[in-house]
């Protein structure tokens, strides 16, 4: 499985820096926001570092279905009963500040549309 060592959440994944877990498999990890946007903010990333959504190819589209359905596992387990967002910031339009792949699961409160 393709790791990078310079990159931090690779690192987070394989322990080497701390982090709150919230869920962890064999493919995907889950831990918590340090810069929390939301009541609960997760972060929940592939095991295989991928750079971004828009370097996404065929064989990962198993683990993209995997990271969204620990999403909704997670709002479920956490008591996001009244909804929540998922958000995959991509590239530099899109906000994205860590290159490697991360969907957001956020809830809580009441979130605006459109987003900024
Ligand atoms: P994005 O702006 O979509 O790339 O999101 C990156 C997210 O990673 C931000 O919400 C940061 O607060 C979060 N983040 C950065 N470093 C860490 C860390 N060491 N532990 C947990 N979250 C982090
Ligand atoms: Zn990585």
């Amino acid at each position: 499985m393709l790791v990078s060592m310079d990159c931090i959440f690779c690192k987070i994944a394989a322990g080497e820096i701390p982090s709150k877990q919230l869920y962890s498999d064999e493919a995907v990890y889950a831990f918590a926001d340090i810069d929390p946007k939301a009541p609960f903010h997760a972060l929940i990333i592939p095991r295989e570092h991928l750079t971004s959504l828009a370097d996404a190819a065929e064989h990962h589209k198993a683990v993209l279905g995997h990271m969204h359905y620990t999403a909704a596992e997670l709002a479920r387990k956490h008591g996001l009963d009244n909804g929540y967002r998922v958000v995959i910031n991509t590239g530099a339009d899109g906000g994205q500040t860590v290159s490697h792949l991360h969907l957001h699961l956020l809830g809580g409160r009441l979130m605006a549309w459109p987003p900024g």
